[in-house]
């Protein structure tokens, strides 16, 4: 793996921090204060790093660029939120985040429930976000929120004027009038796959008498084929990363829009048991990117690896991200929160089975008063800048150090990193070759960058 340079500087001020990259011709400096990079010559890293132009330049935007990423990190007000409308699941699977009594015999959300905390989140959102055109998202969320589907459908219908809705799904349930029902509703729709082929997802995810769901899913993406607003997400193990290529391969053929290969969130000790090494992600993640990459050469169809998406989208419009994990804070409790079955508040949906991290009751204490309790504050105040060995890290604003949750469970505090840190760092080095190349484009979305604009650019 390519190096990451980490140092501490003793003094305040724009000061440059070489990293290789891994580029036969290029290297990159950054400033992580204020996550400011340049790609440079090799052969004048030197002078780079001392006087001249870049420096110079650099020194003159340095108190914007660090004012601009304070604003970025710290002054997000929520505009989400993830509901959890039942506590059940119909599948077990090996690494999830809930607890297993819960999602086997745990409660449904009633319908008046749900519409109470819509009304009242609806009334949060609008103090929050102003009459703004944009509408605050709410993503129903896992456990198996189809469970609930009648109470979900009729809430959809109810407030559509009011939030823009999306379903997080294992797919199991997924038959032909739900789709007809979300598609034509506009819903975002969120699928879970983890194997090419059935045995490789049935290695993590069965329902809870041991049957396959893989055909199932397969056959719900076949009928999303065409639709415009659809995902899926496999959470990669170490007993599907020998298979990442094909599963692009298959998402490719299906005409999947966007996926995620998300390094899975060690939180629970479930999730630690199939955990692979960050080598051994590293290889099989890269292979699965080139290979879309190579599908899009062959096709002219490209196919978003939305994880990668985002930590390329960190470094060259920060603003512009999509996931809110790899910023520090993260967005949990912060760009959003998570609503769970039993009606209480969470940072994030990730914390849902950590009963310290419960921030009241939504209908009786409300969500301010959760967003500035003593549960939430640990997440929302935890700051990259202020731990070891994340502090000293080149990239640390385009990593961010994930996950709160993961590293208070299995590391032991949220001072600590989480899993995966050579993973991340591999991933800026690769976005920082592709740039170098200016091949970046090819792995974003379309349009990425129509709203964005340049804070400052040095070409020498
Ligand atoms: S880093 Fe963890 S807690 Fe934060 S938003 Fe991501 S999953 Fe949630
Ligand atoms: S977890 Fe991220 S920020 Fe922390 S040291 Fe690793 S790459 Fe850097």
């Amino acid at each position: 793996m390519a190096a990451i340079t980490n140092t501490s500087r003793s003094q305040p001020g724009p000061a440059l921090i070489p990293v290789d990259i891994g580029h036969a011709i290029y290297a990159a400096v950054t400033d992580p204060d204020t996550a400011f990079w340049a790609l440079v010559d090799k052969t004048r890293l030197a002078e780079s790093l001392t006087d001249g132009p870049l420096l110079e330049a650099y020194g003159k935007e340095y108190d914007n660029l660090k004012r601009e990423l304070h604003g970025l990190r710290f002054g997000l007000k929520p505009s989400g939120v993830y509901l959890n409308p039942t506590e059940r699941c119909n599948l077990n699977c090996t690494y999830c985040y809930l607890p297993g009594e819960q999602r086997s015999s745990g409660s449904h959300m009633s319908q008046k429930t749900l519409f109470d905390s819509l009304d009242a989140l609806r009334s949060y959102f609008r103090s929050v976000m102003g009459d703004t055109e944009r509408k605050p998202r709410a993503i129903f969320h896992g456990a198996e929120p189809l469970m609930n589907r009648g109470a979900i459908f009729a809430a959809i219908d109810q407030y559509a004027d009011d939030f823009a809705f999306g379903v997080q799904t294992n797919g199991t349930l997924l038959d032909d009038s739900a789709i007809e029902f979300l598609t034509s509703r506009n819903v975002s729709i969120g699928l879970s796959l983890d194997g090419p082929i059935t045995n490789v997802t049935d290695a993590t995810r069965l329902t809870w008498a041991g049957k396959s769901v893989h055909d199932k899913v397969v056959r719900a993406m076949a009928k999303l084929r065409g639709y415009g607003s659809w995902s899926v997400i496999t959470t990669c193990s170490t007993e599907n990363l020998p298979y990442l290529k094909r599963m692009v391969e298959l998402f490719h053929a299906a005409e999947v829009p966007t996926c995620m290969l998300n390094a899975m969130r060690c939180t629970l000790p479930g999730a630690r048991g199939v955990k692979p090494t960050d080598g051994d992600m590293v290889k099989a993640f890269f292979n699965a990117l080139d290979r879309s990459h190579e599908l899009y050469k062959e096709t002219g169809r490209k196919l978003i690896l939305a994880n990668f998406a985002n930590i390329l989208l960190a470094i060259l419009a920060p603003t512009a991200r999509r996931l809110m994990c790899d910023i520090s804070p993260c967005g949990g409790g912060r760009a959003f929160f998570a609503l769970a079955a039993d009606g209480s508040l969470y940072p994030c949906s990730e914390f849902i089975g950590l009963p310290r991290f419960n921030g009241g009751d939504l209908l009786t204490d409300g969500v301010e008063a959760a967003l500035n309790s003593e549960a939430f504050r640990p997440v929302i105040t935890r700051n990259v800048d202020a731990f070891d060995p994340c502090g000293s890290c080149a990239i640390r604003h385009f990593c961010g150090s994930p996950c709160p949750a993961e590293a208070a469970e299995m590391n032991g505090g949220m001072d600590k990193i989480g899993a995966f840190c050579d993973f991340y760092k591999e991933q800026v080095n690769y976005a920082l070759r592709l740039i170098a190349d200016a091949k970046a484009n090819d792995y974003l979305w379309d349009g990425w960058d129509e709203e964005t604009e340049t804070a400052f650019s040095i070409i020498n």
